[in-house]
């Protein structure tokens, strides 16, 4: 048996100074309970033993540092729990001052042997800190169960995410429009580092503090780009890499249907990893203009304005940079100018967005269609392929299809004489256009002698996603009597999105909503 070495606990963000983050006791609750405990995730992570899941480890993951068994615990000197300062655009309107207003990060894990791997652990709704502004600081249970239950889909989908690592009913009530159960997550992310955060350190630390935490994020996310020169040519490689992340990361949204909900620049991190599940959701019937956040009333988050919103933050984040590419001077009025050049070359870069998002759909939707990698087809067939794919996506909305189950038939057509995906489409009234369009596709696969499409779509095309109407059942459950079988059963089912095999008792997962449990609004 070959023992495995356990993980460290540290502290680097801290390090950084006060004006990042403020070192904050999370507050205790009444009487906390498992609600779920992720031992793959602490495995993976190489955990000390004390942490995982044990009885004294509820007591962390519900902020109940002074229970005497975790304050006798020699873990307990390596938490040192700190709520992180960030600023952001909501909604397109800067708020200077956000930050962790009910989170609190515990420590960093450094994993043995995996090239330096060090990720944050996170409280998520420990109580008020210094950023809370009004807020209780607390989280209803259902957005904790909707947090775990996506971010590990989205995991097992492939696509980056922060994770879910534990959550804990607090045995307290938190006071919405109605008294609702009280629980606290614990999140794991590669960082808590925002595009906020550089917007925070640009309007109140200056010059200085920016550099620092860019420092600190090449260091920690990108560390090749320490064989680039020092000043500008580092920086910029950074604006292009941080850039790349995000590309990846919106065409990986694409791909699985998912709208994140509340693209504001504080839950855009800097590593690219999904971040915020608040009003997200995955499309059933597909439309591109689908928008499921109440808060959102004028799409400005809608699936189809992902990557136009990913390059407007991105601008945001470039301007944070300014002063880095450019030694900054202070004019008369004793404001920061920057040279024009600066700005004309950072804005050349942030239109290179575009067709960077262009890169990362056609490697993203190519899979989906069978192309395991764009740069294998020729410039015109590649072209011919993605007027295709438009074609059916535009398709898919006048009929309404199903966007999972689409993909799905499409995936399984090969497997099946018929076609799975003829038969699903039948009962559409645009046939002989789905007909004509599946021989063409088929052809198109042919010239371009592709002959593993069906298993590069069969790890692309999930069959499994968190449809929205089921977490809202989970909930529902969960709040009513306590009973978390159905979140267990779809944990489960979730945990294998590829699963083209069969379901059994699962099998009723793969449905769409009935248009009585369609639920619009997150
Ligand atoms: P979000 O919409 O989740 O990105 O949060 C936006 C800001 O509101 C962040 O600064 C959060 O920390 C803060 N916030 C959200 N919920 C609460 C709460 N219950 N108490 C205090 N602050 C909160
Ligand atoms: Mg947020
Ligand atoms: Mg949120």
């Amino acid at each position: 048996k070959v023992s495995q070495q356990e993980a460290t606990l540290e502290h680097s963000y801290g390090q950084l100074g006060t004006f990042f983050s403020r070192t904050t006791a999370p507050t205790p609750v009444q009487a906390p309970q498992w609600i779920a405990f992720n031992h793959k995730l602490a495995e993976a992570l190489a955990l000390p033993a004390t942490l995982r899941g044990t009885d004294t480890s509820l007591h962390l993951f519900s902020g109940n540092l002074d229970a005497s068994d975790w304050v006798h615990s020699p873990l307990a000197k390596a938490i040192e729990p700190r709520a992180l300062a960030y600023a952001g655009h909501q909604f397109g309107h800067f708020v200077p001052q956000l930050g962790d207003g009910r989170a609190l990060l515990l420590t960093e894990v450094v994993v043995p042997g995996n090239s330096d791997q060090r990720v944050d652990i996170q409280l998520k709704g420990s109580g008020p800190t210094a950023f809370s502004r009004g807020g209780d600081g607390r989280s209803p249970i259902g957005p904790v169960l909707r947090e775990y239950l996506v971010s590990e889909a989205m995991h097992h989908l492939g696509v980056p995410t922060t994770r879910a690592l534990a959550a804990v009913a607090s045995g307290e009530y938190v006071y919405r429009d109605e008294p609702l159960p009280g629980a606290i997550l614990t999140r794991v992310a590669s960082s808590h580092i925002r595009i906020g955060t550089f917007q925070y350190a640009a309007a109140h630390g200056g010059t200085a503090q920016v550099k620092k935490l860019a420092d600190y994020a090449i260091q920690r996310h990108f560390p090749t780009l320490l064989e680039e020169a020092e000043g500008a040519p580092r920086y910029l490689a950074f604006l292009q890499h941080v850039m790349q992340r995000q590309a990846h990361l919106v065409a990986e949204w694409e791909r699985v249907g998912f709208v994140h909900g509340v693209m504001n620049t504080d839950n855009t991190s800097i590593c690219g990893e999904t971040i915020d599940y608040g009003p997200c959701a995955f499309i059933d019937s597909f439309s591109k203009d689908t928008v499921f956040s109440s808060i959102d009333r004028n799409g400005r988050y809608r699936f189809s304005n992902q990557p136009r919103i990913a390059q407007w933050n991105l601008a945001r984040f470039a301007e944070t940079l300014l002063p880095l590419i450019d030694e900054s001077r202070m004019n008369t009025h004793k404001q920061e100018v920057h040279g024009e050049q600066t700005v004309a070359r950072l804005t050349d870069i942030i239109q290179q967005f575009p067709a960077m998002y262009k890169q990362a759909r056609a490697v993203s939707i190519g899979r989906k269609f069978g192309v395991s990698d764009p740069d294998l087809l020729t410039a015109e067939v590649s072209e011919r392929l993605f007027t295709l794919i438009d074609a059916s996506y535009a398709q898919l909305e006048v009929d309404a299809l199903d966007h999972t189950l689409s993909f799905a038939a499409l995936t399984t057509q090969g497997q099946q004489p018929k076609g799975d995906f003829l038969d699903y489409v039948q009962t559409t009234t645009s046939l002989s256009f789905w007909h004509d369009w599946h021989q063409r596709w088929l052809a198109l696969l042919d010239e371009a002698q592709i002959t593993n499409a069906a298993d590069v779509m069969a790890q692309a095309n999930p069959r499994l996603i968190p449809r929205n109407h089921r977490i809202q059942q989970v909930i529902e459950q969960v709040e009513a009597n306590g009973d978390l079988s159905e979140f267990w059963r779809c944990h489960g089912a979730w945990s294998s999105p590829y699963r083209y095999s069969e379901l059994g008792d699962n099998a009723d997962l793969l449905l769409p909503p009935q248009p009585d449990e369609q639920v619009a609004r997150t």
